[in-house]
């Protein structure tokens, strides 16, 4: 099933596609007390997919037609910062360690995290801001995103699942210059319109786990990054279990799993973004997330 949160008569609410992929089943309509995808995530922490799944079999008799509606980010506003995995692939910790003229020596004992501040996801087709009074060196970084679906506390790999509502897929903007100058990552990946993620969430139902799915980037239709999630260094399973030890992953947070090789830093010369380029991000089973920079 794929989650949305879309714009239609100017409101915003949380629905979920047609079995045909034509047709909205609004949240509400489908019998979920929830204003926003937020409050639908708590809900559905409760009930689970498989009322979710129950409930469109019936039908809907309020669809909206996909074609009426503006798609938004499936979370517009995270209602925590979003968690982040750094070099997370053997080949872009290769090309960011040449990038910053360090030597990598091929091992990557502990995950890398960092956190990104979202005041408002971008939408498919929203436009990047990219900040170029202040940004130099402004990349793209296609990324699975894990969405957590049921509070997260102790959960051991074998669990890991269970706790998953969805993926989706998230552009993790970088301001080089910015993410290097400061020291921690943090301001540099933060910006407004800094995280464009959609089209929707894929329920976890869809997947086998660990998903191992093909994800890409192009810039402007050239294909930049070309990998696999099955060569993510620390897996989802290793990650929710690592995290969760220690904190409370609440249902609704956002887990990034980190950019494989071929950002524009990776490139010898270096291929960052410009006003005018376009920017999809394409993962296996989810689709594509095309955002234009302005
Ligand atoms: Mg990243």
């Amino acid at each position: 099933m794929k989650l949305v949160t879309y714009l239609y008569e100017g409101r915003e609410a949380a629905g979920v596609l047609s079995p045909d992929g034509t047709e909205i089943y609004p949240a509400k309509a489908l019998g979920f007390a929830c204003e926003n995808m937020n409050g639908w995530i708590d809900v559905l922490a409760g009930e689970g997919l498989s009322a979710l799944k129950r409930a469109v079999g019936r039908g809907c008799e309020e669809a909206v037609a996909l074609d009426q509606v503006t798609l938004l980010a499936p979370i517009p506003e995270p209602k925590q910062d979003m968690i982040c995995l750094g070099i997370n692939y053997m080949a872009h910790a290769e090309e960011s360690a040449r990038y910053a003229e360090e030597s990598f020596g091929g091992e990557r004992p502990y995950a890398v995290y960092f956190s990104k501040r979202v005041g408002e996801a971008v939408r498919p087709e929203g436009e990047i801001d990219g900040h170029f009074d202040m940004v130099e060196r402004l990349d793209y970084e296609v990324e699975l995103a894990v969405v957590i679906g049921k509070d997260a506390k102790g959960v051991p790999k074998e669990k890991a699942a269970d706790y998953i509502l969805g993926y989706t897929i998230i552009n993790d903007v970088s301001a080089r210059v910015i993410q290097s100058r400061h020291k921690q990552w943090y301001f540099g990946k933060s910006l407004d319109g800094f995280t464009p993620m959609g089209p929707w969430i894929v329920t976890a139902d869809e997947f086998s786990f660990p998903p191992r799915l093909a994800i890409q980037s192009k810039v402007n239709g050239e294909l930049r990054q070309d990998s696999n999630t099955e060569l993510l260094i620390f897996g989802v399973d290793h990650v929710i279990e690592e995290l969760s030890k220690g904190m409370t992953l609440k249902a609704g947070t956002v887990i990034a799993t980190g950019t494989p090789a071929g950002a524009g830093m990776g490139f010898e010369p270096p291929q960052f973004l410009k006003t005018g380029d376009t920017v999809e991000c394409i993962i296996e089973g989810i689709g594509t997330l095309k955002n234009t920079v302005k």
